[in-house]
């Protein structure tokens, strides 16, 4: 709060008053007088004794309500009346006792200190409330100033003189003023001055007044200034109050800008609407006149007829829609105007509505003035008299034709897709069709054409046509024929076509015998003719699309001519996007049901050829099975006698080289035991038996090392063939030297095998190469070269070499292609090799030409492939 401060001190609020002193004064007397009569009532008991029984609670009393003053005063009046009445001497004061006087002496001072503790006890009280009250007035204080401070109203003092005292923050921002600014300054500051001369008058009236508080702005809405110059307006309330004999004015204030704006928007928002709302009734007001001049221009027709329910009066609406005169519509006639048919029903009708004297409603056919029969609604009230009599009736006719049309084509549209969706097959389908816009149209012959696989177009669907139409009809062709179906099928038009073509491209005819009669005879041949044969006039032939296609044609023909009104075909031709899609569909369905049929009959053919093949199959699996069969039994027999075959020649190579040597060993004792007893014949006999059982021996051996390759083979493990040529060129050293042959060899690799079965192979075939050398000195090669999985070997000679055709044989037991005496030999070397060589998992041929010398290979797999073969 910037206010001024108002000091007061506490003592002055404690001060006593002059009557409350005396009051005090008053009752120490009377204490003390009771004090004395309640002592002299007493004398019986105490005599003189304790003369100051009954004075010291006096003293007490007057000190502890009326402070010092009384006190001294009650205690000086005690003493005296003690003194005089009570002490002996009694009623006089003087001689007392020393001990009286001492007593006496000692009251005194007793009640002067009561007295004087008691007003200390006082002026302590009164302090304290004195601070009390100090206390009570500055929280008073600081809670006023709270609420003027933060008050939302701007709260200004003014002194007498308008000079402002208070000025709180509200003020502040309201006035865009900082308090210390405007404290001390005059009010009118803050006031326009046009009204400032006003504002004083008004204060000064107000102080007069001595009311304490009022709203101002009685004189109209307050204007305020802020510093900065600007004006607002403002609310304001006043009060007066007088502190310490000075007049203050209290002003409080609103700042109303807001509330005066949104009052002013308001009002102009009002303003607006009441604008608005006098156009708009303006603009309902020709409305409503142009709505009553379209009422009368349209074909509404306004009746009214008598009680009865005859016409009385001319209805310019009737006679202008039907072109009766009144003459032809009075009383009845009107009835006349209507459809035929609908004469009998309307009559009833509004028979029916006279008799109850209600509501007339019906729905008929009313020929217009151009002779054109138009659907009109009628509806009709009976006006009723005060006393309930029916005075006339009032009615309307309102043309309705076009939303009936509407109807109809509603319920056409909505018949012909559900015909889409319930029909299953195409014939069924365009036979409701077919039945669909016949009622539709009211056309007499109807029929849908449909282009087939050899362009030929017959009716798929008709009715109302004659059978002798239909024959004919039938045979027509895209191809040979030319008539206006076929040309609204093919879109192929003549320019003669142009008067009879509809925007979409159908043939619509009102009167087809006399636009036949006006063509030039050349032209005619354009048309078959056999619509006009047979009798029709009116005709329509609407093409059936298909997306870009066209599938057929509808073909409506009617005798009465004019049947087929533009608006009606272009209906149809709306149409038909929805029949070519459902015929589409009905033929892709029938194609694919023939194509389905198709894939059963391939299918089932199909299958009884597989069948057939099955049944052959297993035949042959069968036989398969059984040879298989056969073969492995076969190979099992072979392998075993193969078996036994070594385990015969084994055993009788073994046992065969004992007697051999029986017979040997005799001969040669033969030899030696008759040298002389034996001629020449002998000896040559006995060499050629030695011989013989030699060469038996060499058979024998060899036939021995041949059995042993299957059944006394050694386990495969790494071997060097390098070491192992060596050790065959050692073994053959001296047939080496002395055919004088040169061994060479490639770099031979380390394989897993039988190391001596291969020192053996090397052995053969070296030594076959020396054997059969030509009369060059042998020269001998031992290649070898990596194949994937395998290694080639092979031994080179430069011999005799060997025909072609016995490449094979040699290799066959006991097979040779000289004689002993030409190359010594069994005829089991190669046969050995290629056991051996098989045995290891490979293959051995020879490459050679007489002559040329020959090369043995040999193919062996590498370790990993080598398998011990089973021979
Ligand atoms: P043998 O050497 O005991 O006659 P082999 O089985 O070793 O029996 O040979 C069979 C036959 O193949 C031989 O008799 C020979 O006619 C022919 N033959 C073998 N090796 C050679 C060769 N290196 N050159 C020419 N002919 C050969």
């Amino acid at each position: 709060m910037r206010n001024s401060k108002s000091g007061r001190s506490a003592d002055q609020g404690a001060k006593t008053s002059p009557l409350v002193r005396l009051r005090g004064y008053v009752l120490a007397l009377a204490a003390v007088g009771a004090a004395a009569a309640l002592r002299h009532a007493l004398s019986g008991f105490f005599g003189s004794g304790l003369v100051y029984i009954t004075f010291y609670p006096a003293v007490m009393l007057a000190a502890t309500l009326g402070g010092f003053g009384p006190g001294l005063l009650a205690t000086v009046a005690a003493a005296l009346l003690a003194a005089y009445w009570i002490i002996p001497p009694q009623n006089a004061f003087l001689p007392m006792t020393t001990p009286d006087a001492v007593g006496l002496a000692v009251f005194a001072t007793m009640g002067s200190l009561i007295s004087l503790v008691a007003e200390l006890y006082h002026r302590a009280r009164r302090k304290v409330a004195a601070y009390e009250q100090e206390l009570a007035l500055r929280q008073t204080q600081a809670r006023l100033a709270g609420i003027v401070g933060s008050a939302m109203d701007a709260i200004i003092t003014v002194d007498a003189e308008q000079r402002i005292v208070l000025f709180n923050a509200a003020a502040e921002k309201m006035f865009r003023c900082p308090a210390a600014e405007a404290l001390g300054q005059p009010l009118e500051r803050f006031i326009p001055v046009r009204h400032r001369a006003a504002h004083r008058d008004h204060v000064r009236n107000f102080g007069a007044t001595g009311v304490t508080a009022r709203a101002m702005g009685s004189l109209g809405a307050l204007t305020a200034l802020r510093a900065d110059g600007q004006e607002f307006p403002v609310e304001a309330s006043i009060s007066q109050i007088e502190v310490a004999g000075q007049k203050l004015f209290t002003v409080i204030l609103r700042d109303i800008t807001e509330r005066v704006q949104a009052h002013e928007a308001l009002q102009r928002s009002h303003q607006e609407l009441e604008q608005r709302v006098a156009e708009r009734t303006v603009q309902l007001r020709d409305n409503e006149a142009r709505y009553r001049s379209l009422v009368t221009a349209s074909a509404q027709i306004v009746w009214t007829t008598d009680a009865q329910g005859n016409i009385a009066g001319p209805l310019p609406t009737w006679q202008a829609f039907t072109g009766q005169t009144f003459d032809q519509y009075q009383d009845s006639g009107w009835v006349q105007a209507l459809h035929p048919e609908d004469r009998e029903p309307t009559a009833a009708v509004w028979a029916r509505a006279l008799s109850a004297r209600s509501l007339y409603e019906t729905q008929y056919r009313l020929r217009r003035h151009d002779g054109q029969y138009r659907y009109v609604a009628a509806r009709g009230v009976p006006v009723l008299e005060a006393n309930g009599a029916i005075r006339e009736w009032v009615g309307t006719c309102t043309d309705i034709t076009e939303r009936k049309e509407a109807e109809r084509r509603r319920d056409f549209t909505g018949a012909l897709l559900g015909l889409f969706a319930q029909k299953g097959s195409a014939k069924e389908y365009l036979d409701s069709v077919v039945e669909a816009i016949r009622q539709w149209s009211g056309s007499q012959a109807l029929g849908i054409r449909l282009v087939d696989e050899h362009q030929m177009v017959p009716y798929e669907s008709w009715a109302g046509f004659e059978p002798g139409f239909i024959a004919l009809e039938h045979q027509l062709s895209l191809q040979r024929d030319n008539c206006c179906c076929l040309r609204a099928i093919s879109q192929a038009f003549d320019d003669q076509d142009r008067p009879l073509l509809t925007p979409a491209g159908s043939y619509r005819c009102d009167d087809a015998p006399a636009f036949l009669k006006q063509l030039p005879p050349d032209q005619q041949a354009r048309f078959r003719g056999n619509c006009v044969k047979f009798g029709f006039s009116s005709l329509a032939v609407i093409p059936i699309r298909y997306h870009n296609a066209i599938l057929g044609a509808i073909h409506l023909a009617d005798r009465r001519p004019g049947q087929f009104p533009a608006a009606s075909v272009e209906f149809i031709e709306s149409m038909t996007p929805l029949i070519g899609e459902a015929v589409h569909r009905f033929q892709a369905e029938t194609e694919l049901a023939r194509y389905r049929d198709h894939l059963e009959v391939l299918v089932r053919q199909r299958t009884s050829e597989l069948q057939t093949a099955n049944v052959r199959l297993q035949v042959e699996i069968a036989e398969r099975q059984r040879a298989q069969e056969t073969l492995q039994q076969t190979a099992q027999e072979l392998a075993r006698s193969n078996r036994d075959l070594e385990q015969f020649a084994y055993v009788a190579s073994h046992d065969l080289q004992e007697p051999l040597r029986a017979v040997g060993g005799y001969v040669k004792l033969l030899q030696r035991r008759y040298p002389d007893g034996l001629d020449d014949k002998a000896r040559e006999y006995i060499a050629g038996a030695v011989d013989g059982a030699n060469r038996m021996e060499r058979l024998i051996i060899d036939l021995l090392a041949f059995s042993r390759v299957g059944t006394r083979g050694q386990a495969f493990a790494p071997a060097d063939l390098e070491a192992l040529l060596d050790q065959a060129l050692k073994n053959l050293h001296s047939s080496l030297e002395e055919a004088g042959a040169k061994v060479t060899h490639d770099p031979l690799p380390r394989l897993l095998l039988d190391a001596s079965q291969m020192l053996q192979l090397f052995q053969n075939l070296v030594g076959n190469g020396i054997k059969f050398r030509s009369q060059r000195p042998p020269e001998i090669h031992v290649g070898a070269k990596k194949q994937q999985a395998r290694w080639l070997l092979w031994v080179r000679d430069n011999g005799i070499g060997i025909e072609p055709q016995y490449s094979e044989r040699i290799f066959q037991i006991f097979q040779r292609l000289h004689t002993r005496k030409q190359y010594p030999g069994t005829g089991i070397g190669l046969a050995i090799c290629k056991r051996i060589v098989e045995r290891h998992g490979g293959a051995i041929w020879v490459e050679s030409q007489p002559g040329l010398g020959s090369t043995f290979y040999l193919s062996i797999p590498e370790p990993s492939g080598i398998k011990e073969s089973g021979l």
